[in-house]
This record gives structure tokens, sequence and C-alpha cells, in this order.
């Protein structure tokens, strides 16, 4: 019987609601994918947090701080494909919505900016680490979700 896929879901900064719609999805696929995979990472319904040897990582959100920089990069490191997954995640909108901020409000959230180690300006994650592919929908669509994923598996 050929190994499972290990499989690994993060949310980086955003409001979480492809992930929330990803386990939708589940509650009619996960039976028939746990055939084929290994569900080894999703803080939505399991609480390791180690991220290591994974076969398949999904990334929602957008990348706003340090802290979302290095987990990315650590998530890329740690998986052979790596797809982002809505539209944040692609394009950095709408979770990076402070990217079209005018200058006033630009100045206004300046002094967070700094305090928390936010990045200047939120990233897609192709702006980031390489992508291998994307999934879009705000929040994902579900059969472009399950075409694109089982291509994968
Ligand atoms: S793409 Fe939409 S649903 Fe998905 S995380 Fe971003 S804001 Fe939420």
């Amino acid at each position: 019987m050929p190994q499972k896929k290990r499989v690994g879901i993060f949310s980086l900064t955003c409001d979480e609601g492809c992930s929330i719609y990803l386990t939708e999805i589940f509650n009619h696929k996960l039976i028939e994918w746990l055939e084929k995979i290994e569900l080894v990472y999703f803080l939505s319904i399991k609480d390791r947090t180690e991220i290591k040897d994974l076969d398949i990582a999904l990334v929602e959100g957008v990348v706003t701080s340090e802290k979302d920089k290095e987990e990315l990069e650590e998530i890329r490191r740690n998986s052979k494909i790596l797809i982002a997954m809505g539209t944040c995640a692609m394009t950095s909108l709408p979770s990076g919505q402070r990217n079209n901020f005018d200058e006033e409000k630009q100045e206004e959230i300046k002094e967070h900016v700094g305090k928390y180690h936010f990045l200047p300006k939120a990233l897609a994650l192709k702006d980031v680490v390489q992508v291998d592919g994307e999934i879009p929908g705000c929040p994902i669509g579900e059969g472009i979700f399950i075409e694109c994923f089982e291509r994968y598996l």
C-alpha cells in the first residue's frame, strides 16, 4: 500500500475563513481522503505544532509580520508542495487591506507597525517563498479545492 501523504494546514494573518470552509468540505470528503493522507497539522482540530516532513502544505492568510514570514519559511523548508489557499494567500487581499490605506491612515498605524514588528506591507505567499499551486476564492471554492488537492494525492 502506498505511503500516505503527510498534510498540514496553516493559517497566517487572516480571519481563517478558508480553513473554516475547508472543515465543511472535510465533512463529506475527509473519510475518503484519510485513506490517502495523514493530517499532521491543523490547529482547528489538532494541537500538534511540529512542522516536519510534509508532502503537502495548505496555507491561508497573508504575511504581515516577521513572525508570519519566519513561519512561512519554516513551512516551505519542510514541505514538498506548498499551496496558497484563498485570495489572501494569493494576492494579499482582503486581509492585507492596510496596503491600500491613504497617507493619513498609514501615519495613524505607523506606531503599531513598529511596535508589533509588522512588515512595511502585507505580502502574498509568493512574495516570500516559492508557491506550487493556488486555490482562488474568498473563501475557497469547493469544486476547485477538491480538484486541486486531489491532483497532488
Ligand atoms: S481569502 Fe477570504 S475567507 Fe479566506 S482567509 Fe482571506 S478573507 Fe478569509
